[in-house]
């Protein structure tokens, strides 16, 4: 006789696609196991009266996103704490007079996102998690092992020993995912030559609730809107940069880098006043062959890493989360095992193909924009004051975008 499961479906990884899998599975009679290395925070987060209470780590979670995250339960408590609406983009080329501008009144919406501090989110859920007797979470506890046996069973070990089974894994355990180490799921990965420099910055004028982007030879900066505290004029940056040159910026100290991200913005925001803790991040493009096997899936940062300059990293993760929440939900109301290569080949069509596609053109536009030659530099500025004055092109752009 097989022996018996512990769950229905056990999660490796507690982040933002972690959480929102929980959460969207919770209630529907599945017996959930949620894995997370890290310990929960159980202090409330900082109230933001001064820069350094900002979480590096912020996201532009599209309208599409948010509704996933209000269909679980968890956007009223991230917009109670706080985040802050975008209603205006502002991309504009280093080299020439190349510019773009998206308003939400283009297309008719109340913003065109949200910037939300990654904590705000994963605290959100976590709080709602709390309180579902289907979900069991084991934290911190680290997966150290995993094996699929001849019935398609799931046998996960911990490193303090214990041992679980499941007819379903769901690695969620992001870029490095140690899942997709585990069962030799294949990648084509490569370098982007770059580091992305991520910091909370305070600017001598207000945001105007812009998302601002400026595209130098060297890598894209954006200048990403935070909820005014205090009446500070807060951003959150994002600053990717070639990486002997991230090194440099990196070194520079807080008044150093304020002079110098302030100039690389062309001042649209006057100086930086202010500098919090830099951190940096290596660039790594990552796609995984395969995101399925059979009683196993990988979604969001560990089936896919790309570039952030678009923003649509856990965008596209959420994404995932909600077509395989939706693939299991079918197949458990259809008596079949949520675990089976059938239900899951279903969740890696329908995933594929668009994260394939993010992905490309993310990679286009950071090589397009690094080129020095002159054609392209002037094809690409006459495009973008093109696309600018074409209307349903930009708005299409911007649907894409906004996951619409
Ligand atoms: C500089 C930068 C800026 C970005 N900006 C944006 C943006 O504006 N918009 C956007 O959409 N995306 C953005 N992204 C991407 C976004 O941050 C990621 O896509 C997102 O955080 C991935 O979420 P995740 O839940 O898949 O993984 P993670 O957030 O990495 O979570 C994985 C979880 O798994 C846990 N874990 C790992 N290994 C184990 C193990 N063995 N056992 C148990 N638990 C484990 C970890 O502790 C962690 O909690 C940015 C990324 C970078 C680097």
């Amino acid at each position: 006789m097989p022996e018996a499961k512990d769950f229905d479906i056990l999660i490796s990884g507690a982040g933002i696609a972690g959480a929102t899998l929980a959460s969207a599975l919770s209630g529907q009679g599945l017996r959930i196991g949620l894995i997370e290395a890290q310990a929960t925070a159980n202090t409330p987060l900082p109230k933001g009266t001064s820069i350094q209470d900002f979480d590096a780590r912020v996201s532009a979670i599209t309208p599409k996103s948010s509704a996933l995250l209000e269909q679980v339960g968890a956007w009223s408590s991230v917009m109670a704490y706080r985040a802050c609406a975008y209603h205006h983009m502002t991309v504009w080329d280093a080299q020439g007079t190349g510019m773009i501008e998206f308003d939400r009144d283009d297309l008719g919406v109340g913003c065109l996102g949200h910037i939300v501090e990654n904590r705000a989110i994963t605290s959100a859920l976590n709080a709602g998690l709390a309180e579902r007797n289907d979900v069991t979470r084991f934290s911190p506890a680290e997966l150290a092992g995993c094996t699929v046996d001849g019935t398609g069973a799931v046998t996960v070990s911990l490193v303090d020993g214990r041992s679980l089974r499941a007819d379903l894994l769901v690695a969620a355990d992001g870029a490095m995912s140690k899942v997709r180490e585990l069962l030799n799921f294949q990648t084509r990965e490569w370098s982007y030559g770059h580091k992305a420099i991520v910091t909370t910055v305070q600017t001598q004028k207000s945001h105007e609730n812009t998302a601002w982007q400026r595209f130098l030879p060297s890598g894209p900066l954006a200048f990403l809107p935070l909820p005014s505290a205090e009446n500070l004029h807060l951003c959150s940056v994002v600053w990717s940069q070639e990486e002997a040159r991230a090194d440099e910026l990196m070194a520079l100290s807080d008044r150093e880098f304020s002079v110098e991200i302030a100039s690389a913005l062309e001042h649209r925001l006057g100086d930086v006043t202010e500098c919090a803790q830099r951190w940096v991040f290596p660039l790594r493009q990552r796609h995984a062959v395969d995101y399925v096997q059979p009683g196993v899936a990988l979604v969001a940062d560990a089936a896919h890493t790309i570039h952030p300059l678009a923003g649509q990293g856990i965008n596209l993760g959420l994404q995932d989360v909600a077509v395989l929440a939706q693939e299991i939900l079918a197949a458990v109301e259809a008596g079949a095992n949520p675990g089976s290569i059938e239900v899951l080949r279903r969740y890696q069509r329908q995933r594929k193909g668009e994260n394939l596609a993010m992905m490309a053109a993310m990679d286009g536009f950071k090589r397009l924009f690094e080129q020095d030659a002159l054609p392209l530099r002037w094809l690409r500025n006459a495009g973008m004051r093109g696309v600018g004055r074409i209307a349903p092109i930009k708005q299409l752009i911007m649907r894409q975008a906004m996951g619409l």
